[in-house]
């Protein structure tokens, strides 16, 4: 590949997504590849996890580290946080590449950007790995408790998604409780076995779907759930289908198969195209929570190991997600736009209302100084 072609590539991936900057990163003795994608910085420093995936191609990695690096700019901005976004993702095989001076060295590359970017976990890295990277450079959240930071943000992120359910349920079906509800969930890793917990405790009748037997298992031993084929979850005749396992669960072929009258889920990029199967959505008459909106009691936990503030702050937060959802529920009736892009014109608007509060202070010295140390 001659060095014009792949400058062009680089280039018209940035303009597609208009991102801010890209730093690629690369050290000879860990063998480290990565690329930071900071994509808009205008309501704080870019934070985003850190992605460890064996990508078939360098363009793979680009496209997945600017896609997501964008989602998380407006997860934060729906989510009414002061922080940017931006993710990170290494080339490589987390069962395989993983060193300590890998880390070290993506630490080092982290550093150098003086806060521009905060990381954390994601697929395929942990909490271990934070900590050697936390060597390097303080601005790393996800940490475990013992060295200052809140450990695993599932619990929160659940919180946020059963919050979000509840508002929707309230919208579509005017129940103000889940009491006989039932409930689809698809994935109980981190996220779903505790989204079963306030499922159950609410009285819903929770159905359940894993690649994991062990998982599943521990779902109907100690909620009282109903296991249900993994091909099969997504077509259960029921009020929610919540999507907690991987992403792209919403596609030409599922939807026409559900039997739910909400989606709801935690995770992440949930449409396998967001304007085609948004729209298929919306016609099939079911409401589709924005996966981004629901799922973000993660990233408001992060946020408060940023500011160092009481964990409860971030319980609040996330039950907060009820009162964000009815906002873009609303904003999505009066403009008579799919659920998704009401949500992504209620991120922007906050974005360039606070972007031009960030210009007032142009030429006095003063821009958006927001850090965290
Ligand atoms: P996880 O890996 O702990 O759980 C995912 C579960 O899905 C696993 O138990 C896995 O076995 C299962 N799974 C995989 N393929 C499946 C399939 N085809 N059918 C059914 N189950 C399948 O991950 P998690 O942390 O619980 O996150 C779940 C989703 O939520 C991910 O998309 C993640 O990006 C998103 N998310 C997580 C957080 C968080 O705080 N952990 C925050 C925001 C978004």
């Amino acid at each position: 590949m001659t060095e014009t072609h792949i400058g062009s590539i680089v280039f018209e991936e940035l303009n597609l997504y208009d991102h801010e900057q890209v730093v690629f990163c690369r050290d000879r003795v860990s063998g480290l590849r990565a690329i930071i994608g900071i994509h808009s910085t205008v309501l704080g420093p870019a934070l985003g996890g850190c992605r460890m995936y064996p990508y078939k191609s360098e363009r793979d990695a680009l496209v997945d580290v600017l896609r997501l690096s964008r989602g998380m700019t407006y997860k934060a901005a729906i989510a009414g946080l002061n922080l940017g976004g931006g993710k990170s993702v290494i080339i490589g095989d987390p069962s395989r590449d993983k060193s300590e001076i890998l880390w070290r060295a993506m630490g080092r590359f982290i550093e150098g950007l003086h806060g521009r970017y905060i990381t954390a976990e994601d697929s395929g890295t942990a909490v271990a790995d934070m900590e050697y990277m936390r060597m390097e450079t303080r601005h790393v959240v996800g940490i475990s408790r013992a060295l200052g930071g809140r450990g695993d943000p599932s619990p929160v992120t659940a919180l946020g998604v059963f919050s979000g359910i509840r508002a929707a349920v309230e919208e579509k079906l005017s129940k103000s409780d889940l009491r006989g509800l039932k409930v689809a969930v698809q994935g109980v890793g981190h996220v779903g076995i505790h989204l079963v917990r306030h499922l159950s405790d609410a009285g819903a009748k929770v159905f359940v779907a894993d690649v994991n037997a062990a998982s599943v298992a521990h779902a109907v031993e100690a909620y009282g759930a109903e296991a249900v084929d993994v091909a099969k979850i997504h077509a259960v005749d029921c009020d929610v289908f919540a999507p907690c396992a991987l992403g792209g669960a919403l596609n030409k072929t599922s939807i026409p198969e559900l039997q739910c009258k909400i989606v709801a889920g935690a995770a992440n990029n949930q449409l396998a195209d967001e304007v085609e199967d948004g729209a298929r959505l919306a016609q099939a008459g079911i409401l589709y929570a924005p996966d981004f909106v629901v799922n973000a009691g993660g990233l408001m936990n992060c946020a408060n190991e940023l500011d160092r503030t009481p964990q409860e702050r971030a319980l609040t937060q996330a039950e907060g997600v009820y009162g964000i959802l009815k906002s873009v529920l609303r904003h999505a009736e009066e403009e008579q736009v799919p659920t998704y892009q009401a949500a992504n014109d209620l991120a922007m608007r906050r974005i360039q209302e606070l972007g031009r509060v960030n210009q007032m202070y142009v030429g006095t010295g003063s821009t958006n100084t927001r850090s965290y140390s």
